[in-house]
């Protein structure tokens, strides 16, 4: 039984695990989408256009929000967002020091000051008693970042900005369908929500898209402006905006794969149990990794990160057995040699930092196997029973 035990995980180690396998999602719907992009060749409508407002209705329906814009990605949804307020030179921004670059560096795009804020242990995203310390006379918004695929905790965040009146942009682009314990959805919950559609993200373009959300009419007929060039009749231009326009077909093919994000999710949240369970029963928690959390209400497990023991280690002996895990992210963004202008050093973030250093992405998307997950776990195993 023991060796046969051990030629199992051998075996198991030998299935190759790609961080992402778009292609089989492209198969498992390949007939609908080839129509739609037949469609949009055959129209010759490529930007904005009926298929852009017909994916932006659908998506506020799903969002449960009254406006969806469709934008060129999730960078320029929060551009648009920090523009659409008006915010520049001398004001501030709160940001979680602990993210994807984005988040910050539209932030110094507008010409604003990101004022970085420490994040909560257990889930990764901003933490608000902080984030309600570094608001100042100057503070003009706060983006929370769902970090993963779970909502950051947001009724308290919303009552910290309500009762100091400062407007709230989540930066949803990793958490589109994930909800709070009643059922309202990321990006729906602030004065605006911005979703980004990069392949890689839960519900993926064929190339760069992303959305704005907001129930503000005034906030959406600026962005709309900002989308392009701030001009509301063509060449007669408000304001300066820029070309953040959505491709039809992006918008063509966003509109199928929404019909299919709730069952991608499901299957996403299956996998996520499933790792905890396998990793739970091959001993490794809490001794030398830790699963994820899930706190705030419906998690979408964009990516399932665990905190683990020699983490860098790990990593290489998973490349080497062609295991695509990720960090996200290893370095802070209060340590990145971009923003050493705003003064920080190590130590003033130690969560963000803890992070950086102990987290670890797993494969996980709804075309994942369970010989897939089985080879996974059998890895951790096998590096932490060495
Ligand atoms: C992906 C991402 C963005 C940016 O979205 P793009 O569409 O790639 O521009 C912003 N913030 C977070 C947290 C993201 O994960």
């Amino acid at each position: 039984m023991a060796s046969d035990s051990r030629t199992e995980v051998k075996l198991m180690e030998a299935v190759p695990v790609p961080p992402l396998n778009l292609a089989a999602q492209f198969a498992a719907i390949r007939a609908e989408l080839l129509d739609e992009l037949q469609a949009v060749a055959e129209s010759g409508y490529y930007v904005l256009g009926p298929k852009v407002a017909a994916f932006e209705e659908a998506l506020a329906r799903y969002c449960g929000v009254k406006h969806a814009l469709g934008l060129s990605s999730g960078t320029d949804g929060l551009l648009v967002a920090l523009m659409a307020l008006g915010i520049g030179p001398g004001d501030e921004v709160i940001v979680p020091a602990f993210t994807f670059f984005a988040t910050a560096g539209t932030v110094v795009r507008v010409g604003a000051r990101p004022v970085f804020c420490d994040v909560a242990p257990q889930t990764f995203n901003i933490d608000v008693a902080q984030a309600e310390r570094r608001i100042t006379a100057r503070t003009k918004a706060i983006i929370p970042v769902h970090l993963y695929g779970q909502l950051a905790d947001m009724p308290a965040l919303l009552a910290v900005a309500a009762r100091h009146n400062v407007p709230v942009i989540e930066d949803a682009a990793q958490a589109v369908g994930a909800t709070l314990p009643d059922g309202r959805m990321a990006g729906a919950l602030g004065r605006m929500g911005v979703l980004s559609f990069y392949p890689t993200k839960n519900l993926g373009a064929m190339g760069d898209a992303g959305a704005l959300l907001t129930n503000d009419d005034d906030l959406l007929e600026l962005a709309r402006k900002l989308r392009v060039h701030g001009s509301g009749h063509t060449y007669y231009h408000d304001r300066v905006g820029g070309n953040f326009r959505i491709d039809a077909l992006q918008a063509a093919i966003l509109t199928i794969k929404l019909k299919h994000l709730d069952r991608w999710t499901a299957q996403r949240r299956r996998r996520a149990a499933r790792y905890t369970e396998l990793i739970n029963a091959a001993g490794l928690a809490p001794e030398h990794v830790r699963p994820p959390q899930e706190i705030h209400g419906r998690h979408v497990y964009h990516q399932y990160v665990l905190r683990v023991d020699r983490r860098d280690e790990l990593m290489a002996f998973l490349q080497q057995r062609r295991i695509g895990a990720g960090v996200y992210y290893p370095l802070p963004l209060h340590l990145q040699t971009c923003f050493a202008g705003l003064g920080h050093k190590a130590g003033d973030f130690p969560h963000a930092e803890k992070a950086a250093a102990d987290v670890i992405g797993l494969p996980i998307y709804p075309e994942l196997t369970d010989d897939q997950q089985d080879a996974v776990v059998g890895a951790l195993t096998a590096f932490y029973r060495r």
